[in-house]
């Protein structure tokens, strides 16, 4: 069965939760610009990785998200790196499958290739000019669809312009596409745009969900309430939020705010199909989602 297909089942789906934050955890060096890219750098660092992704498998995850957060093109400069790419993201996606192939399911799982903004997701001010954004996206786009992912997840964007020319690009490929928004404590997109005016410009172009990812878990059901009432309430939604707080230095602080069941208390109100976890979340909250979310 295809991800479109199984989106329009009536069960929800369940997304995993965080791996850079989780790679953090387990020892291996997240330190920025790379961020979780280190992890493909060294054989050690990519069987922690397999081992998060089996992890997330065995707690119920129907989505297995790719390591490709970070690589790309920009966020791998200087050279040599910056031509490594095409190597990294296969990687990435190679390391998924076997993951998969290693726990076994009577239910599909499906690999969503991440792609997210070219420069900082939290910062919506330095989103660079429309043919570098055309550029670079198409280029990681392809890297995904020769890669062999069932889905593109386009998550963590802070501006409608960027989220509009990634999703231009993405249904070129006909695969399936997902976006995702980061907002603020208000549920505005960072850019101070509204969630309202980014349906109402993806929703023609084919996307088959919406939503919003890494902002606090509590502030994510204004948000969601927002897309609800500008898409419907049938059309699909995805929602999965943070726990801790961005850090310029270290990349991310975990804070254990919200343990898994407290996480899944606030999830299971969202009315969302695709539910997960993003920064600071881990296995044992995608287990809770399982037994929560249905
Ligand atoms: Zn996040």
């Amino acid at each position: 069965m295809t991800f479109s297909t199984t989106l329009s089942q009536p069960h929800k789906l369940i997304l995993d939760g965080a791996t850079g934050t989780e790679l953090n955890r387990r020892g291996v060096d997240t330190g920025l610009p790379l961020w979780s890219a280190n992890a493909l750098m060294n054989d050690r660092d990519a069987r922690i990785l397999q081992q998060i992704h089996e992890d997330y498998l065995r707690a119920g995850a129907d989505i297995i998200t790719t390591n490709t957060f970070r690589t790309h093109r920009r966020a791998l400069a200087p050279r040599p790196n910056a031509d490594r790419a095409l190597e990294l993201t296969r990687r990435a996606v190679d390391i998924v499958r076997a993951a998969i192939a290693k726990i076994p399911s009577d239910k599909e799982r499906f690999v969503a290739g991440s792609i997210s903004t070219l420069e900082d997701c939290y910062r919506p001010d330095l989103v660079p000019p429309d043919d570098e954004l055309r550029a670079e996206h198409s280029e990681r786009i392809h890297h995904l669809l020769e890669c062999g992912v069932d889905l593109i997840l386009i998550e963590t964007i802070n501006t409608i312009r960027e989220a509009v020319i990634m999703e231009e690009l993405a249904t070129i490929t006909s695969m399936p596409v997902v976006v995702s928004f980061v907002c603020d404590r208000e549920g505005k997109i960072l850019s101070g745009e509204t969630l309202t005016d980014a349906a109402s410009q993806l929703l023609p172009l084919g996307i088959c969900a919406i939503g919003v990812n890494c902002g606090p878990t509590p502030n994510l059901a204004k948000p969601l309430a927002e897309l609800q009432a500008a898409c419907g309430k049938d059309f699909p939604l995805i929602a999965y939020g943070n726990i801790g707080y961005a850090d310029e230095k270290v990349g991310w602080v975990n804070t254990d705010l919200e343990n898994p069941k407290a996480y899944c208390e606030l999830a299971s109100y969202w009315p969302a199909k695709i539910v997960g976890g993003c920064c600071g979340t881990t296995p044992e909250h995608i287990a809770q989602l399982k037994l929560v979310i249905k």
